[in-house]
């Protein structure tokens, strides 16, 4: 069956401007980190994009690296482009990025402008798209002049391979400095990507205020803290779940002390009507500095409970600071 949007996709969803951009995000976008590539199932994948689309999430962030294989999900991304999404092209904002281990040798990893350069060539194929709305530097070089990745991103936007350009992870101090040589070189620099979460929240020290005052978007990913802050590692670890998949999630997070936190915090999300998954994205969507919550989801159904949370995202002073005895790093 041909894919047709759902016409009340705009109905729900709130936009929130990307710091003094023009750019809006939901309020809710989706990454495609894993769960979208090649060893998983392509159509469920599918059915994931598309009902995101269809309850307003105009946003799909991607990366050189996302799969397993690396590169497979921006190939996947590329055949759903094809198969369903082509004609809401305008409508979508999609985002890559490199920095982190892509290619054997000296040029497929970290800051330098061959790298970042060739690789956004790379993904524009495996999309099948002429350009990326936001390009991302994915990761702090120490080696690298900053000056020469800033000047990739311009050259980048210059020909016309993206729109704005973003960077991930940076410290407060090393996005002050991208900020000035991209305001002296006229790049649209409109975000920053940091992990944030109520068990992570190093970016309230000093980035935040960073942002807001340099006036960045942030977009805030890996809300859920890959899963941890849900219901589901309260009973033993089910099969179907990141923990059991290796990788990325570090099993030692499923400690007694976190899974104690787990369950008030789950107590507290009970009590406002909510699952933990709605809560911990509500959290993260209390502070204005924050344009959107980029979460993930291995099913619709995940997806749904989670874009759900925008029924409550209103909190009372008790609330916060009952969810501040135990939402610490
Ligand atoms: P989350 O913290 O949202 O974790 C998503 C995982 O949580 C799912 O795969 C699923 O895991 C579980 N889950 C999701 N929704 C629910 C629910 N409602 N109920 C129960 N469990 C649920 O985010 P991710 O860690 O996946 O990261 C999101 C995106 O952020 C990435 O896709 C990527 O775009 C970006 N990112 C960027 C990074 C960077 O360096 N810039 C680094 C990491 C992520 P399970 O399989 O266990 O069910």
């Amino acid at each position: 069956m041909p894919y047709v949007a759902e016409q009340s996709r705009y109905d729900s969803m709130p936009y929130r401007r990307t710091g003094r951009s023009g750019l809006q995000l939901p309020a809710i976008s989706l990454g495609l980190w894993q769960n979208f590539g090649g060893e998983d199932v392509f159509e469920t994948g599918r059915a994931v994009l598309r009902r995101a689309f269809d309850r307003g999430v105009t946003h799909f962030d991607l990366a050189n690296n996302y799969g397993p294989p690396a590169g497979s999900a921006e190939e996947n991304m590329g055949r759903w482009m094809q198969l369903d999404f082509q004609p809401y092209r305008d409508e979508l904002l999609i985002s890559t990025k490199a920095g982190w281990n892509m290619w054997p040798g000296p040029y497929g990893n970290f800051g330098s402008r061959k790298y970042l350069i060739a690789s956004l060539d790379q993904s524009l194929k495996r999309m099948g798209l002429d350009y990326v709305d936001i390009f991302y530097h994915h990761r702090p070089d120490p080696d690298t002049p900053l000056e020469e990745t800033m000047g990739a991103l311009d050259q980048i936007v210059r020909s016309g391979k993206a729109l704005y350009v973003g960077v991930s992870s940076y410290s407060a101090d090393m996005t002050l400095k991208a900020y000035e040589i991209l305001k002296q070189q006229g790049t649209p620099f409109i975000i920053h990507q940091p992990s944030y979460s109520m068990l992570n929240r190093w970016v309230e020290d000093e980035l935040l205020d960073t942002l807001r005052d340099i006036g960045l978007g942030c977009i805030a990913f890996s809300p859920l803290a890959q899963g941890l802050l849900t219901n589901k590692y309260l009973n033993g670890v089910p099969e179907l779940s990141r923990a059991t998949r290796g990788g990325s999630f570090a099993k030692t997070m499923i400690s007694g002390e976190n899974l104690e936190r787990i369950r008030s915090l789950n107590n507290i999300a009970e009590r406002r009507g909510q699952s933990l998954a709605q809560m911990a994205i509500a959290w993260v969507l209390r502070n204005p500095a924050i344009t959107s919550a980029l979460i993930g989801a291995r099913t619709v159904e995940q997806l749904d409970n989670s874009l759900s949370a925008l029924d409550n995202l209103d909190f009372s002073a008790d609330e916060i600071s009952e969810i501040d005895r135990y939402a610490t790093d």
